[in-house]
């Protein structure tokens, strides 16, 4: 059976997520309610902004829901997800959810002119797992991460700054795989459902 995974889907580039999932062998659903999350085995939330993603999550009564489900279930954010799942936000401070042990910086490449499409060799652990290429990361207005905690797994960095992480069943990018043909990412996430 497909595995069923939604994409919260209140702003930012959820539709190139539902594709990349897709792609990688599941179902995907675009989630705006309560009851559109209780129906998915893991969420992705995508890249876009995230001040405005808590704005809307509290508009609709979403965030206890979201909070609840990051409890409980795989979790895989990009750019503004990684943002929102990280436990602690900079420039500026921001609230999150607090899933991963993470410090991240907003916008710490710079303004929307310092977005890039880089390639990157990930760790031997993510090439053991997913497959041996080089990844293309592409970088819009991203986050950093300046600490990662003992129990965050890095798969990959850039600059020396680690760009995908794992902790438990949660999956971070500072980059977005969704805006690129390979799967291996989703795939990886996909594995924790
Ligand atoms: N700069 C955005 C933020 O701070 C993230 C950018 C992205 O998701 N591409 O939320």
């Amino acid at each position: 059976m497909k595995k069923r995974v939604g994409v919260l889907a209140l702003q930012g580039d959820f539709e190139a997520h539902e594709k990349a999932l897709v792609r990688a062998g599941a179902e995907a659903v675009q989630v705006r309610t309560a009851s559109e999350l209780e129906s998915v085995d893991g969420l992705v939330i995508p890249g876009g902004e995230s001040t405005t993603m808590l704005k809307l999550l509290n508009l609709m009564d979403l965030k206890e829901p979201l909070r609840r489900f990051i409890g409980e279930k795989p979790v895989f954010g990009t750019c503004a997800g990684a943002i929102l799942l990280a436990n602690e936000v900079c420039n500026p401070a921001q609230e999150s959810f607090g899933a991963v042990d993470l410090t991240v910086e907003r916008n710490a490449y710079g303004r929307q002119i310092d977005s890039r499409v880089a390639h990157i060799t990930p760790e031997a652990e993510f090439r053991e797992r997913a497959g041996g290429d080089d990844l293309e990361a592409v970088f819009i207005r991203a986050p950093i991460i300046r600490r990662a905690g003992p129990g965050v797994k890095v798969l990959a960095e850039y600059h020396g700054n680690p760009v995908l992480v794992e902790q438990g069943k949660y999956l971070i990018a500072t980059f977005h795989p969704e805006l690129t043909m390979d799967s291996r990412v989703h795939k990886l996430f996909l594995s924790k459902l």
